[in-house]
């Protein structure tokens, strides 16, 4: 019988959460039913929940930073047992033939991969995320969270960390390289900790130097005021490699003047707007722009293991159900030190 599993819901663009509940599928054989623990709130989710990437589905549970305990597997499950340590992160599914999941890069699936929630399964079923108490998935989209993390630090993990960990690594970020994060926020908290793991110098650029030094704690070796007008002018060719996190508009030709000879501006935030920028920023030191969503399968985990090794998880606010609405007013606000994550227990009506 399909399970009915307790979840927050939101029912059109803007609305407040609601108590609910939503259908998971029946465990199949190559499927792991997940008790979730922690659900993280990443800016993603309030994009979709308000609409602000275009249409989306309704009723939605938001939720792709999801930390857990595996309850049940299926017959031909191999990778997992009850009771082992889990993560789901932003898809569930792929077609696993196309070029790009033959090469491990799921996120970029030909075919387009199952989004954990606000998407259609390959059936035609609506995905639901991780504001919820229990998810059912196929066992190739599961990750493991290694004992040193802790569950509740983990889950954030599972979309702001993969999604700095992987532009960090195929730009190269590492010993002599110089990078730069705009915004201390969920990835930029993130970005930080894993550049300067991987040894590269690390520039905080926020808006002001409210955060430096939490900053700096979490390993930026530099920290700048961008509402500073005077901060462009002291940074030109400064940097290798960017990582942009920022989910507004930014001015694009006043950062890529702080690029270096062949430096890269990669964009992880998603604003809605559209961004603009002169050519001539580019083509007076060979600098290019880019960008980079998440990460696949192998290389998420791949994250999830470096940031064990190297003593990282995400700096968190707990907060209960109730609080989910507010929070996401608190997030665009910039008034959360760095990731709220939600406690799964408070979502059942009795909680
Ligand atoms: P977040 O916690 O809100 O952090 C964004 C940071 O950007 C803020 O902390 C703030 O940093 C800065 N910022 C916010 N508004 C700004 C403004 N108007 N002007 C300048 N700076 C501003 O959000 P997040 O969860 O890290 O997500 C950031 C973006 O990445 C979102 O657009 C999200 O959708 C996107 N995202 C993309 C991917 C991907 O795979 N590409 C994955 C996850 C999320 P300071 O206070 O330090 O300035
Ligand atoms: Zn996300
Ligand atoms: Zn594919």
């Amino acid at each position: 019988m399909p399970l009915s599993t307790p979840a927050l819901l939101v029912h059109s663009a803007g609305q407040a959460f609601a108590r609910g509940t939503v259908q998971r599928r029946d465990v199949g054989p190559s499927d792991v039913l997940i008790d979730i623990a922690f659900a993280g709130i990443c800016h993603s989710d309030i994009h979709q929940a308000r609409e602000e990437w275009g249409r989306a589905i309704f009723p939605m549970v938001p939720g792709h930073e999801i930390a857990g305990i595996v309850r049940e597997v299926g017959s031909g499950v191999t990778k997992y047992a009850v009771g082992d340590r889990v993560g789901i992160g932003c898809f569930v599914d792929s077609c696993r033939e196309c070029e790009n999941c033959l090469a491990g890069e799921e996120q970029f699936c030909l075919r387009g991969n199952v989004a954990t929630y606000n998407g259609r399964a390959y059936d035609g079923t609506d995905t639901y995320g991780g504001y919820s108490t229990q998810i059912v998935a196929d066992e190739s989209y599961v990750l493991r969270i290694p004992e040193g993390i802790p569950l509740d630090a983990a889950a954030p993990l599972l979309c702001a960390g993969i999604t700095t960990y992987s532009p960090l690594r195929h730009w190269g970020a590492g010993p002599g390289k110089r990078v730069a994060v705009i915004g201390m926020g969920g990835l930029g908290h993130m970005g930080v900790q894993i550049a300067h793991a991987m040894g590269a110098h690390v520039t905080v650029l926020s808006r002001t130097l409210a955060k430096e030094a939490e900053g700096r704690a979490l390993g930026a070796d530099a920290y700048h005021a961008t509402e500073d007008a005077t901060t462009f002018a002291s940074l030109r060719n400064r940097f290798d490699l960017i990582i942009n996190t920022v989910s507004a508009d930014i001015p694009v030709d006043r950062y890529l003047s702080t690029l270096r000879l062949d430096g890269a501006l990669v964009f992880v935030g998603l604003p809605e707007n559209p961004q603009t920028f002169r050519v001539f920023s580019l083509t007076g030191a060979r600098r290019s722009i880019a960008g980079s969503n998440i990460g696949g399968i192998r290389e998420t985990q791949e994250m999830l293991d470096f940031c064990a090794e190297h003593g990282i998880a995400s700096v968190i606010e707990t907060i209960g159900a109730d609080e989910v609405t507010d929070a996401y007013d608190r997030v665009v606000r910039g008034d959360v030190r760095y990731r709220f994550v939600i406690d799964t227990a408070t979502i059942p009506e009795a909680a």
